[in-house]
């Protein structure tokens, strides 16, 4: 019996669950289920890439290789404009420790405080990758713009969210989850490669 598999390259479940609501047209379509890596006994990638798309790419190559079935994974950050792109790539580690959003959040605001209101834009970017094991590789790039607050706003999302001001007034942390996957970087990556999924991977191979 053919495995319909999609393995998604990541040990967090509720990003499991983001994703597969995000690609549940395609997943139904295609008869796949999406599952994360935890069920697998693999090694951490070392993400060595320098964009995200690199990063995306070794995490999902990695994972299709070590299961022999095709493979999903993402890279994502917050590129500021008047930092050149930074924090990019080490946005989850910004202030030093991984995944402190709090450091990582106050960092940011103190070495933009002088920076003018007209000067603050930034964007979230995403990279999605799939991978196939037999060797096939497509990767699609999602963003989400907005402009820096001067303070955190908002209780919901994670990471950088409190601080980006959307087009309509409210930060990306006063979007319900609903509402963010619609604008989001890493609903626009995962919706671009929902074609590719759809082509690459149909419901009778
Ligand atoms: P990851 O690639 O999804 O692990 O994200 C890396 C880091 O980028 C996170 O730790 C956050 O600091 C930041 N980031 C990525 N996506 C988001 C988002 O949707 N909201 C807020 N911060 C994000």
């Amino acid at each position: 019996m053919t495995d319909r598999r999609i393995i998604l390259a990541t040990r967090n479940e509720h990003k499991v669950g983001e994703l597969a609501d995000i690609l549940s047209d395609v997943l139904a379509s295609t008869c796949r289920e999406l599952v994360g890596v935890s069920e697998f006994d693999l090694d951490d990638v070392v993400e060595s890439g320098v964009t995200f798309a690199q990063n995306a790419l070794l995490k999902a190559r990695a994972t299709a290789q070590a299961t022999g079935l095709p493979a999903l994974a993402d890279d994502s950050g917050l590129a500021v404009d008047v930092l050149g792109g930074s924090p990019g790539i080490f946005s989850a580690r910004w202030s030093g420790t991984h995944g402190d959003d709090a450091n990582n959040n106050a960092l940011l605001l103190a070495q933009l405080a002088d920076v003018p209101d007209e000067h603050r834009a930034a964007r979230f970017v995403c990279a999605a990758a799939l991978v196939l094991p037999d060797g096939t590789e497509v990767v699609r790039e999602g963003q989400a713009r907005g402009t820096l607050l001067r303070a955190p706003r908002g209780d919901g999302g994670f990471g950088y969210d409190p601080l980006l001001l959307m087009p309509d007034g409210r930060s990306l942390a006063e979007y319900s989850s609903p509402e963010k996957h619609a604008i989001s970087h890493r609903g626009a990556a995962f919706r671009a490669l929902a074609d590719d999924v759809s082509r690459l991977l149909p419901a009778s191979p």
